[in-house]
């Protein structure tokens, strides 16, 4: 649909796959206690990983790790591999044997499988249509954007909520003209900066290829770790992950827009009639809420946006208690 749509889908096409895999581990392998694995040709192998290889990565981990209920046995098992020639698999369903072969590959050595639950491989590109919407099609989540690391599902399902309520508003002919276009303006921005913290993490986790450039990733590594030492560039790095680092444009903001104008509501500690509650536990609900501080003026309006218009918020000491007037 958006390639008929006329929408462009740019980006990077990526020749790293990712396996993984829920299988039964012989317990033979498994060591008394059941805290590692023993392969042999590679030894003891802990959980949950991941492990760098030159290949570059496995992990492997009971399933128990995730899900209390899991059959004992069972076992998640997770491989990366940047070559391409181990794409020629193709591109039917993932049989065990090739499971297996992966991990050889990039374990160098061979552990045996059996009685697979669930079975996947994902290529990791990174890519974000140019447009998400074009009349009444409307895009969101993996058919806006797929960024070839973690984060996807967070951001699909900002995506949901914003335009859910877009939507309904329109369909219900209460909406405001140009509602449904400020979706994109929104939506597409919060992609943009997925797409850059996720190629980012890429670059961290890189190894290079044939071993060029292993000594630079390790240096950006070891530098990125010192810098998320320091309070306020690992609340910045956090902030992007979550994706709360979004500023919506919004207009109305002056000159020096307040720090919360078109951010996502943090989830503040409140007073209420009933006590004591925060945000979040409001807006369960999902209805219209509003609440007030008398100390709202006083709000600390000093911090500069960051870049892309994000801003570095909330502050470390809030103004607090705020009052819950309506729901
Ligand atoms: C192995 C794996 C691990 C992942 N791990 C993570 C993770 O740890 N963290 C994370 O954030 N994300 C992860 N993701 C990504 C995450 O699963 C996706 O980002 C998310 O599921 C996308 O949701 P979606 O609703 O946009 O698309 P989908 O979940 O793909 O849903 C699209 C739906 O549309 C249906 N559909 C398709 N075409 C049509 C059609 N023509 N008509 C009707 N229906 C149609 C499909 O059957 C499907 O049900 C992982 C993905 C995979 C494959």
């Amino acid at each position: 649909m958006r390639k008929q749509a006329g929408i462009g889908f740019p980006g990077v096409t990526s020749s790293e796959i990712s396996r993984i895999g829920r299988v039964f581990l012989p317990s033979a392998v498994i060591t008394p206690g059941g805290a590692e694995v023993e392969v042999p040709g590679a030894g003891r192998l802990k959980f949950p990983g991941p492990v760098r290889t030159p290949r570059p990565a496995y992990s492997l981990a009971p399933l128990a790790m995730l899900d209390r209920n899991a059959k004992p046995g069972i076992f998640i098992v997770y491989t990366s591999e940047q070559d391409p020639a181990a794409s020629a698999e193709g591109d039917g369903p993932m049989t065990l044997g090739e499971r297996r072969a992966s991990l050889r590959r990039v374990l160098g050595a061979d552990l045996e499988m059996t009685e697979p639950r669930w079975l996947t491989r994902t290529v990791g590109n990174s890519r974000q249509a140019d447009r998400y919407r074009a009349g009444r099609l409307l895009l969101a989540g993996d058919a806006a954007h797929i960024f070839g690391a973690g984060g996807s599902l967070n951001v699909g399902l900002l995506d949901a909520v914003n335009l859910g309520w877009n939507l309904a508003a329109e369909v219900q002919d209460r909406a405001p003209g140009g509602l449904l276009d400020s979706y994109h303006a929104e939506r597409h921005l919060a992609g943009r900066r997925t797409i850059l913290q996720t190629r980012a993490q890429k670059a961290l986790s890189a190894d290079g290829r044939g071993g060029e450039g292993r000594e630079e990733s390790a240096a950006l590594r070891e530098l990125f770790g010192e810098l998320l030492r320091y309070p306020e560039p690992l609340r910045h790095v956090g902030e992007i992950i979550q994706g709360s680092d979004v500023r919506y444009p919004m207009p109305g903001g002056g000159a020096r827009p307040h720090p919360l104008l078109g951010r996502l509501a943090p989830d503040l500690r409140l007073e209420t009639g009933g006590g004591g509650t925060r945000v979040a536990e409001l807006v369960r609900a999902a209805r219209a809420c509003c609440w007030t501080s008398p100390l709202a003026p006083l709000w600390p309006r000093q911090r500069r946006p960051g870049p892309t218009g994000s801003a570095s918020w909330p502050p470390a000491a809030w103004p607090s208690p705020l009052r819950s007037t309506r729901c």
